[in-house]
């Protein structure tokens, strides 16, 4: 998607205005005290897919969810008391805990790109929390860089990697942090260090106690959370027809027969939108197998196919995990 891109410095206008595009569906980077991140409606599935075709994304990776502060964040997600303490000591700030979503929580699943969790965080810079302010909702931001680039510190960053791909950049000055946040899972009964960033483990584990350390895989509970969403159905994928039993889960107009179709017009950023939500509806049909059409190797393709590849892998054969 091209887009003309505004960059203008972060004053009160700016930031309404921001905060109207963020609601009408459009792609708004701005300062937060890490880095800059690339900002959609987290309630908006077509939004959220939109950061993953800017940043040319080839994967659905979940993104960090930014809230006001505590309250906000006790709408999405089951903020048990680690988290409370957690917020207390360090929200706003460079912290992002990883907590189970809640059913009502109005969030796109493409955030949580499969997962049962969503990774909520407060940040502590005066623009980003205006922004969170003037949008009134939930926002998804990863770093607002093009994938497999490094991470933006200053708005001119943001110009060279994303220019021509967002509707605005609010221009904030230098990150003060410069740095990602750090992650932290509160997911199962063992707390775990997901990335080590910006606020000290050390600070973390006074306010908690001990952190299992990142990539420590089987010292963590098997348990739902962490596990990317498998169906439970079989997937085929590349199909044109559907078996006897099977759905089928069309994308473009030549898909015949379909049960649910991804993007009617072949449009893949609709798509992206739409995958989980379909899987998941497809899963729970009453089928014996879903049947999926071919989705071509472009663009957000890219990432669907991925996705859809891993989604085909049972989970009993799978050797590696997403996360
Ligand atoms: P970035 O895209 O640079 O903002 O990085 C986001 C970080 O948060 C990555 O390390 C993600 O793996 C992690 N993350 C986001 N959401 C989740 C989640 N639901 N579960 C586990 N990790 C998450
Ligand atoms: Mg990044």
């Amino acid at each position: 998607m091209t887009d003309q891109t505004t960059v203008r410095p972060a004053t009160t206008e700016a930031i309404t205005d921001a905060g109207q595009l963020l609601r009408a569906g459009r792609l708004v980077a701005f300062p937060t005290e890490t880095v800059y991140g690339l900002g959609a409606d987290a309630t908006d599935d077509r939004a959220v897919a939109a950061i993953f075709a800017a940043k040319d994304r080839p994967r659905f990776n979940p993104l960090i969810v930014h809230v006001s502060d505590a309250r906000a964040a006790r709408e999405v997600v089951d903020f048990d008391e680690r988290a409370k303490a957690l917020a207390a000591a360090f929200w706003p700030g460079p912290l992002t805990l990883v907590l189970p979503r809640r059913p009502d929580s109005g969030l796109s699943l493409l955030v949580s790109a499969g997962l049962e969790s969503v990774a909520v965080r407060a940040p502590d810079h005066p623009v980003a929390r205006a922004l969170l302010e003037a949008a009134e909702r939930p926002v998804a931001a990863p770093s607002a860089n093009a994938s497999g680039r490094i991470s933006p510190t200053t708005a001119a960053h943001v110009a060279q990697s994303l220019g021509g791909r967002i509707s605005l950049i609010l221009d904030g000055g230098p990150c003060r942090v410069g740095l990602e946040s750090t992650v932290v899972d509160l997911c199962g009964d063992a707390p775990a260090l997901l990335r080590p960033g910006g606020l000290p483990a050390e600070a973390v584990e006074a306010a908690i106690g001990p952190l299992a350390p990142p990539g420590s895989g089987p010292a963590r509970s098997p348990g739902m959370q962490s596990r990317h969403y498998a169906p439970r159905l079989p997937l085929r994928l590349n199909a044109s027809a559907p078996r006897p039993g099977e759905a089928l889960l069309g994308f473009g107009r030549d898909s015949q027969e379909t049960t649910k179709n991804l993007s009617a017009s072949g449009n893949l950023e609709e798509a992206a939108a739409n995958l989980f939500a379909m899987v998941r509806d497809l899963d729970t049909g009453g089928h014996t197998g879903i049947a999926v059409a071919p989705i071509p190797e472009t663009g957000l393709g890219r990432a669907i196919n991925d996705r859809l590849r891993r989604a085909a892998t049972r989970p009993d054969t799978e050797g590696d995990d997403t996360r």
